[in-house]
């Protein structure tokens, strides 16, 4: 599906000139249905080598007046609704006139991406309304002349990244559907250092106590992974599981145990979609667990925590918050990262840790939609502006999610190298708290408004 430009503007500012250029020849008629929703056209359009399908609400002056301006509201709302970004047309000779500014209110609210085009700016015409645009409060405008062509090249610039950014996410979200597919294995490595007891675990998850034994009905294993089906409540989740610990026994080094358990950790978690850390209650969270848990959120996989020998903690109210406490404060890249506590020796507390690693997994999975996105940009940015620069203000204007596993952030950023690293902190817990994205890594990058 290519993506989808609208052209928004009241009329006579020239957005059927405009879209005659863009569509060219190739203009194609699609939907010439009279209608609320279908009344517009929508036509192949090309800008140097992008293409995109670009919609018009065409034909409105001949609404009678009185209706003409909640007619519009609603043609060009569904227009807005299905396009991926939106070109705002003014009359630059005209200057802004209070229906321009309804347009400009009605897309900053639908959050999608704006372009704002001042036309009719051929030669120096227009300038003044050039100016006047910015206080439309939709970004920078872009002179254009849609009748004489010029200022495609910067028209280009804008939308370049645009749909760049909606073909990627495009591409994502086919990936992405793949994680509800039944029959595909859920990836999973138990990780830990030596003796935490991440064999007599696996054993017990699959419940099959001689590890070493061979195949049994229903599972297959080699010698580092073990592929069963966990009965999930709403469904069945076939699991892989990756088996460091017969690995380590397949290598048979038993020299620089510590190196090797690392190393072997590192592998896990590259085929690992979700890691579970292993902790010895009675060690928790020594240097190398440390290590291994740094290690799995920084190659961005879901994290869940599993404390063993539970069955040996006998004040256990205590012991759960000091684990608590040290993992808020060792592991501050990943707030709220869920905490199982079990004995993989008496299967104690087992049955909780598969509903843990599937949620960290859907959540690791999540597509948050960018109209959602950019509302809650706006309310984060009010409620706490982003700081200014030598005296000018840092200005957020755009977010979309460019990623899945883990969920990846792109935000349009002026002077993104100088945003404090605190402020990048407060919009990162505040994407995870608006869109209850807990525990996994949340990447947000910061880019620069082309
Ligand atoms: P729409 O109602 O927004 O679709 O606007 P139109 O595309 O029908 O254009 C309205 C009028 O503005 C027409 O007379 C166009 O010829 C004129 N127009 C469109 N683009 C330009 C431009 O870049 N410069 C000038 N001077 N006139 C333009
Ligand atoms: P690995 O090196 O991480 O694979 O650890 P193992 O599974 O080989 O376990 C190391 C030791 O810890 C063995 O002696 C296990 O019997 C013991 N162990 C494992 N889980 C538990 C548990 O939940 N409680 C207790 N008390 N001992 C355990």
């Amino acid at each position: 599906m290519p993506v989808k430009i609208a052209l928004v503007g009241r009329p006579n500012v020239g957005k059927s000139t405009l879209f005659n250029r863009l569509a060219g020849k190739r203009l194609a008629l699609v939907d010439d249905t009279p209608g609320v929703t279908r009344d517009r056209r929508e036509g192949e359009g090309a800008l140097g080598d992008l293409s995109f399908t670009i919609i018009d609400t065409p034909g409105l002056e001949e609404a009678p007046e009185a209706a003409l301006e909640g007619r519009m509201r609603k043609q060009t709302d569904a227009a807005v609704m299905e396009a991926d970004a939106c070109l705002l047309l003014i009359d630059a000779r005209a200057g802004v006139t209070p229906l321009d500014k309804t347009f400009a209110g009605l897309l900053r609210e639908s959050g999608k991406p704006v372009i704002l085009l001042a036309n009719k700016a051929e030669g120096s015409a227009g300038e003044a309304g050039f100016y006047d645009a910015y206080a439309l409060g939709v970004g920078e405008p872009i002179a254009i002349s849609a009748e004489h062509g010029e200022g495609m090249g910067e028209l280009y610039n804008a939308l370049e990244p645009f749909i760049a950014e909606a073909e990627g996410e495009e591409e994502e979200a086919d990936e992405a559907a793949e994680w509800d597919n039944p029959l595909k294995p859920l990836r999973v490595a138990i990780i830990g250092r030596p003796n935490a007891g991440k064999s007599t675990l696996v054993n017990r998850l699959i419940g099959e106590e001689r590890l070493l034994t061979g195949p049994e009905a229903g599972i297959t294993r080699d010698s580092i992974s073990v592929e069963w089906v966990w009965r999930g409540k709403d469904r069945d989740w076939p699991v892989k599981l990756f088996d460091t610990a017969g690995m380590r026994r397949k290598s048979r080094v038993q020299s620089k145990l510590e190196k090797l358990s690392v190393a072997d950790a590192l592998r896990a978690i590259k085929f690992a979609e979700v890691a579970v850390l292993l902790l010895d209650a009675e060690h928790p969270f020594d240097k190398q667990d440390l290590q291994i848990a740094d290690l799995a959120l920084r190659e961005g996989r879901a994290l869940v925590i599993a404390v063993n020998k539970w069955d040996l903690i006998e004040e256990k109210d205590a012991k759960i918050r000091e684990i608590r406490e040290m993992a808020a404060r060792l592991l501050p890249q990943a707030p709220g990262l869920p905490i199982v506590t079990l004995s993989a020796l008496t299967g104690g507390g087992i049955r909780r840790l598969m509903p843990a690693v599937v949620q960290v997994y859907i959540d690791w999975n999540a597509r948050v939609k960018t109209p959602e996105l950019n509302e809650w940009l706006q309310e984060a940015v009010q409620r706490h502006a982003p700081p200014a620069v030598s005296g000018q203000r840092i200005k957020i204007r755009y977010i979309a999610q460019t990623k899945t596993r883990p969920p990846t952030f792109v935000a349009q950023c002026t002077r993104a190298e100088d945003l404090p690293a605190a402020y990048k902190r407060y919009l990162v817990n505040g994407i995870r708290e608006a869109f209850d994205i807990k525990a996994v890594p949340v990447r947000l990058i910061l880019k620069k408004p082309d």
